[in-house]
């Protein structure tokens, strides 16, 4: 197969990332061809938008409604003490746009049901939801799920955090709904006691996932839960490819 023709600035800014064995000239390439959107810009989606921009995806959307909070510095890595009040979207957008020539980033203050009315027919190539929001969640995967794009959402709660994948050729994949049916099940891992490098590490492992998928030609991920302890260093993958969605 014939190589692929990659600029010079394309090599001179990613030389080192296309050495990885999986992502290559081709996969490069592919990934300055993607559109992803990443919904929610806390703890876990300020972490997505550094490593995902930087690995030089064609271009990144952030979603999120909500404003800066003293109280988010301390695990919202994008945002600094003269951010406090303004839209997270926006200021995100502003400290990460000259990391690279290469990523578009586009920023909606509002928040991900409101964006699906107006923006029905935006055409994704993976949906990452970073939010705390059950519904949120349900949501995003079965929209996802429903139009064929890759998904991941992960959540995080104390010292643990759960990575969940979807795979978008199966016709029998499951959605969020089908695994966290019960909002107060659910709670538990969702808008509650964080630390910082908690969600550092589960974003982290997401977002590895993420740029091997969209380095990848089928730009696809696998059907996967992980829940990942930070204490005991224990990720236990759960491999659940026979559950029919009802939903
Ligand atoms: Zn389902």
């Amino acid at each position: 197969m014939a190589q692929p023709e990659l600029s010079d600035n394309l090599i001179e800014q990613f030389g080192r990332q296309i050495l990885v064995p999986g992502i290559d000239e081709q996969g490069q390439l592919n990934l300055s061809k993607r559109k992803v959107a990443i919904i929610g810009l806390g703890a876990l989606g300020t972490v997505a938008s550094q490593y995902l921009i930087r690995s030089g995806i064609g271009e990144v959307h952030f979603i999120d409604p909500d404003k800066v909070e003293e109280s988010n510095l301390h695990r919202q890595i994008n945002y600094t003490l003269e951010d406090v009040g303004a839209f997270k979207a926006a200021i995100s957008k502003n400290k990460l746009q000259r990391i690279n020539d290469i990523t578009k980033i586009v920023s909606h203050q509002t928040n991900y049901q409101n964006y699906l009315k107006e923006n029905e027919n935006e055409n994704f190539d993976l949906i990452f939801d970073c939010t705390d929001n059950h519904a949120n969640k349900i949501l995003s995967s079965q929209h996802s799920k429903k139009n064929k794009v890759a998904y991941v959402s992960i959540s995080i709660n104390s010292t643990e955090g759960i990575y969940f994948s979807q795979n978008y050729q199966k016709e029998a994949t499951f959605c969020f709904a089908c695994l966290f049916p019960q909002t107060d099940i659910n709670h538990r891992c969702l808008n509650s006691a964080m630390i910082g490098p908690v969600a550092g590490f589960v974003t982290s492992l997401a977002c590895t996932k993420i740029i091997f998928a969209l380095a990848s030609d089928s730009n696809n991920l696998k059907n996967e839960i992980s829940l990942i302890d930070l204490l005991t260093s224990d990720i236990n993958k759960l491999q659940l490819d026979k559950i029919n969605c009802p939903h």
